[in-house]
């Protein structure tokens, strides 16, 4: 068992209030300030004001940034959580102030530097500092989950001399001097094991006072972090790797903060730049954080960090709350040498800090709910205040990070080769508009039908890939000519087979399927359209006798699957593995030599900025999955529109080229990366009312913006492209500038005027990605 921390909450009584609003101090009062301690404590709601409270006298010892504490708030002094942000003895206020009720952590929770960060995150994204520290700290960690608390004794004050004139029986003393000989508390349990004694003469010397308890925290998890690995060396790098690293290792000694851009093609061998990246701090005693897409968590990818460094603390949304506090716990003594993890492992509590490397940046990063950061901004604000390099590597860099390098806030290092001179793949465009096997409504094309068939015949494993889970998207009733749709949102129902259920993709409504069209009573719904259910089923039909294995998120739920799965693949067990973006990323499987895309064009027409990008990226990544080993591989896209730009781009491995027109286009519209947006989404359940509001808010953003001197256009309001979801309707507008301060600023100035209706919420995405 570790002991973790005391545990300390003293209880202050309830301060008298009589007034509304404290009176002002008295003059004696103000004569007392010099020696008098404040608090500024921000609380877990959308409040932006740090409020100040003294500090009892018995608390001022104790008091420190960072810690929980309960403060009472408003008319009634309700008891009100909420988080001490600085400790000092003057407040912005001639108010006679309040005092602090309780402090919750013994030790603070949160280091100062996080606290400035989390500061910086609320600023930038505009979400109140305690809603921010809200949701960074895990809940595990404020409820110190896994630990509990015992009752342990230690000496009272001067035993030691009162000793001789006492007396004490054999068990008694025996008590005495196992506490004497012991520099902090001790158990009940280890007290009557070492003492050789009941709890009898424990009780006896607590009664009179002769031991004083204490309550501890300790730990009920065991240190254990996962299976045993086999340790590997490092690689000798190839000339292209030992140039990055020399350039990342240049910038890691002169300890200066600076973001490097690392644009490595698929197969380029950018994790091996990144593991000797981290060799090098580790030695000198530092820490290393590498963010992955969720998605990417793989046991694979862990095992990667697992078998080169002793010490890696891997933070994946299936912890428990007492495994996510022990790992943050094992990251705070900075024994870890590196912490593996999706968007919210940025926050963790390493005290030595020493590289930030951010793996497939290209990747959504963004949290979707308040506060809405990018990871890779309070990324690139930690390593600025930390001092160290911040790391983004992808083979698909966003254009956000691909336009800094062009302006030299950021350095760009190019990887433009796979290790061991091994081609990238060849890619083909199918054209299946006139496809006899699409036109019967299959999804496999004769082409990539042929291309499968000689790839296993020939030994070799293919990869296909389809953007839609589920058996079928859409229940198509003929006679109305739509499709049965989500009674919350303004979707359609997936059919899901091995369920038996039709389910909506956006909120958790299910259903047993309709036998008949709910509009129009008509029976004989057709299915439109694939999902991986559906593909699976055909390829059984298409390809008897070969071995399949789909993986989504339907058939990847058992913990553990995910790994199993990819093992039995590369084993070769199976010669067809289909699945969604589960399998477009980071796979390093040699014998797959072909890689089909059943349909390139599901992301391509989406009412989005961001669709071609995406398009891009996405097959960039699934092409990248093939001509990893010595027998190569190809690429067969399936699309209905040959002609796009954006395909041919991702045919040629053409990035940069991409990159270039896709910047040309951006900056016409006005567009990111050239501008910030921000996006204000109003939401209610009276569609009339959420419009209504929309127009009046949106008028007074629109006449603000006019009497301000710098400029932000306003965009909108129109209905969201996803106008209802679960029950609420949605109307959005957007601020959009070319940098954020005034668009930070504009919002600031209207919204504290603002009086929404009270069935109307309002929400604030800055820089956002989602646009539905
Ligand atoms: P990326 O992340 O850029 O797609 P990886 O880091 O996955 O590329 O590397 C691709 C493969 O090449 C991996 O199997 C890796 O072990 C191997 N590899 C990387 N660097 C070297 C090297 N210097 N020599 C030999 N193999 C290497
Ligand atoms: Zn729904």
């Amino acid at each position: 068992m570790t002991i973790l921390q005391l545990c300390y909450t003293p209880r202050v009584a309830k301060q008298q209030s009589l007034f509304e609003l404290p009176p002002d101090p008295l003059p004696w009062e103000l004569a007392a300030d010099a020696d008098r301690t404040i608090a500024g404590v921000v609380l877990a709601r959308p409040m932006e004001t740090v409020y100040h409270y003294l500090v009892p006298e018995q608390l001022r010892e104790m008091i420190r940034p960072g810690q929980r504490v309960r403060v009472p708030l408003g008319a009634g002094d309700t008891p009100t959580l909420g988080y001490c942000v600085e400790v000092g003895q003057t407040a912005p206020t001639s108010r006679r102030l309040k005092s602090v009720l309780e402090i919750l952590d013994r030790e603070p929770i949160i280091t100062s530097q996080m606290l400035e960060l989390t500061r910086w995150i609320g600023q930038r994204y505009l979400a109140s500092w305690g809603q921010v520290l809200e949701t960074v700290i895990p809940a595990g960690v404020k409820k110190q989950s896994g630990t509990r608390e015992i009752v342990c004794y230690t000496a009272a004050m001067g035993l030691a001399e009162k000793l001789p004139g006492m007396k004490l029986s054999k068990k008694q003393l025996a008590v005495v001097n196992v506490l004497l000989s012991h520099s902090v508390p001790q158990s009940v349990d280890t007290l009557s094991e070492l003492a050789d004694c009941g709890t009898g003469p424990i009780q006896w010397l607590r009664e009179r006072k002769l031991i004083v308890p204490v309550r501890q925290r300790v730990s009920t998890w065991d240190d254990d972090d996962g299976s045993p690995v086999v340790m590997q060396e490092d690689l000798a790098l190839n000339e292209d790797q030992q140039k990055a690293l020399t350039q990342i290792l240049g910038l890691v000694r002169k300890k200066e903060h600076q973001t490097v851009l690392l644009h490595g093609i698929t197969g380029s061998g950018k994790t091996e730049v990144y593991i000797q990246t981290i060799r090098e701090i580790v030695s000198y005693g530092q820490q290393a954080i590498v963010l992955v897409p969720e998605i990417s968590l793989t046991p694979q990818t862990i095992r990667r960090f697992r078998s080169r460094f002793d010490s890696v603390a891997v933070l994946h949304s299936h912890l428990t709350d007492s495994e996510r506090h022990a790992q943050w716990q094992r990251i705070a003594t900075g024994n870890v040498q590196v912490v593996v993890g999706a968007r919210s492992a940025i926050f963790a509590p390493t005290p030595h800090l020493g590289v930030i490397i951010i793996d497939e940046e290209h990747e959504t990063f963004k949290q979707s709910s308040t506060p809405r950061y990018h990871a890779r901004e309070v990324a690139r604000e930690r390593a600025r205040m930390a001092g160290v390099p911040l790391i983004l590597g992808s083979a698909t860099p966003t254009l956000e990070s691909l336009l800094r390098t062009r302006r030299k806030e950021d350095l760009l290092i190019s990887m433009p080769r796979r290790v061991e001179g091994r081609p990238l793949p060849p890619v083909s465009i199918v054209d299946v508009r006139h496809d006899p096997h699409v036109q019967r409504g299959e999804a496999i094309g004769r082409a990539l039908q042929n291309s499968v068939t000689q790839c296993v015949q020939d030994g070799g494993q293919a990869i296909l890939f389809l953007n839609l889970r589920g058996y079928s998207p859409v229940l198509w009733c003929q006679k109305c000519g739509v499709g049965v749709r989500c009674p919350d949102c303004d979707l359609t129902l997936t059919w899901h087979a091995d369920r038996q259920k039709v389910v909506c993709h956006s909120c958790d409504y299910e259903a047993v399927k309709p036998t008949a069209c709910p509009n129009c009573q008509t029976p004989g719904l057709k299915y439109l359209g694939t999902g991986t259910q559906r593909l699976e089923q055909e390829l059984a039909a298409k390809f008897k006798g070969m071995r399949l294995l789909r993986m989504d998120s339907d058939s990847m739920k058992a913990p553990g699957s995910h790994d199993e799965a990819l093992e039995r693949f590369r084993r070769h067990e199976v010669d067809i593995l289909l699945g969604t973006q589960m399998i477009a990323k980071g796979l390093d499987f040699p014998n797959v030599t072909l890689v089909g895309v059943v349909a390139a064009d599901t992301l391509l027409h989406q009412p989005d900025l961001r669709a071609s990008e995406r398009t891009f990226q996405l097959i960039a990544q699934v092409a990248g999955r093939t001509g990893r080993g010595e027998k190569g591989g190809r690429v067969i896209v399936q699309t209905t529109c040959p002609d796009e730009p954006v395909i041919q781009r991702a045919a040629k491995h053409d990035y940069l080229g991409f990159a270039a027109g896709e910047l040309r286009h951006r900056q016409e519209l006005k567009a990111p990366p050239f501008t910030h947006l921000a996006r204000i989404i109003l939401r209610g359940p009276d569609e009339a009312l959420v419009n209504a509001e929309a127009r009046r808010i949106t008028t007074l953003y629109r006449d603000a913006a006019k009497a301000t001197p710098q400029q932000v256009r306003i965009l909108g309001p129109a209905p969201a492209p996803l106008t209802r979801l679960r029950k609420m309707w949605r109307f959005h507008f957007q601020l959009s500038a070319e940098s954020l301060d005034p668009i930070i600023a504009l919002w600031r100035d209207v919204q504290a005027k603002l009086d929404i209706h009270p069935d109307v919420e309002m929400t604030i995405d800055v820089d956002p990605i989602d646009m539905r």
